[in-house]
């Protein structure tokens, strides 16, 4: 399969429709970032990597970050986590308050706030160092040391981040948040901050190509059984209130962020990472889902 050939296509496609969504500026930091900007890395487990666009330029993970966070939390703690968290998509937006009031104070999954809320309150449970221990796991699955996280975002993000404070007081009004609330969101908007450019998300993502198995080092991160689970998570949930129609365009299981990045994985294949900044009205990368929408069907490949 020539991916560099396709994935040159694909840019050249999708050319037209950058620019056209509307850059996330609900963070006041993320609104600096140019809309035209474009890249695509594809990574196998062969140790191949193919590139287009700007692929070195870092840019902010934000909700990609959730795939991380989960999967040291479920590492460390397994099934006790749903307890606290569902795993059923959530059908609205990635910020909404209404769900957790009807549904007691249990978010419906990890990757929409909420969820990654409690997520990180579990942390502190089994991090001794939360902050630089959630950067050592990226950086184990990049062997990129350079990954940090943006303070300038991040305290963008704590100034304007009145939605996630209400969430993180109703999550705690249901016990479901046991930490202090300050701490908890400050780890939530820094993990969201770390920026990274599509050649170190596909890398990073390659563990769950690989059935839960860091390729860098062999090292398992995840059992078989809880890889299975978080793709079917990404899958279901990883493309917050567009989740089904990612599905049924793209067909793969990924994580996007309102940076504009998506990180997706064909078990067994492949990695691949799309970054175009400007959004559609769900907050998904519009230029980028396209382009995912483009690799499965030029290449015939997806989990269908
Ligand atoms: N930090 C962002 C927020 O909490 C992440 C949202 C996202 O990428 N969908 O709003």
């Amino acid at each position: 399969m020539n991916y560099q050939q396709i994935i040159e296509d694909i840019y050249e496609e999708v050319k037209p429709l950058l620019g056209k969504g509307k850059v996330a500026d609900y963070i006041p930091a993320l609104a600096k970032v140019d809309p035209n900007e474009f890249a695509i890395t594809v990574a196998d487990l062969e140790g191949n990597k193919y590139h287009v666009g700007n692929f070195e330029q870092k840019f902010s993970i934000q909700s990609i970050s959730k795939v991380y966070t989960f999967a040291v939390a479920f590492s460390h703690l397994g099934d006790s986590i749903w307890q606290r968290v569902g795993r059923e998509p959530s059908g609205n937006p990635f910020n909404s308050l209404v769900q957790l009031e009807k549904e007691d104070g249990i978010p419906r999954n990890p990757f929409i706030n909420a969820g990654a809320l409690v997520i990180t309150d579990m942390l502190f449970d089994v991090l001794k160092e939360p902050r630089a221990d959630i950067l050592q796991f990226i950086i184990g699955l990049t062997g990129d040391s350079s990954i940090d996280f943006d303070k300038e975002v991040a305290t963008s993000e704590r100034e304007n981040g009145y939605r996630n404070a209400a969430l993180a007081n109703f999550l705690r009004s249901h016990n479901n948040i046991n930490y202090d609330i300050e701490e908890v969101l400050n780890l939530y908007f820094c993990h969201c901050s770390i920026t990274m450019n599509t050649n170190e998300l596909a890398n990073s993502f390659l563990f769950l190509a690989n059935g839960g198995v860091n390729p860098l080092n062999n090292e398992r991160i995840l059992s078989l059984s809880q890889t299975k689970r978080l793709n079917a998570l990404m899958m279901t949930c990883g493309a917050y209130d567009e989740a089904g129609d990612f599905a049924f365009r793209v067909g793969m299981p990924g994580k996007s962020g309102v940076g504009g990045g998506i990180a997706a994985v064909i078990p067994g294949e492949l990695a691949i990472a799309v970054w175009s900044p400007a959004l559609n009205a769900k907050g998904n990368s519009l230029a980028g889902v396209q382009a995912l929408e483009l690799f499965t069907t030029k290449t015939g490949k997806s989990v269908f």
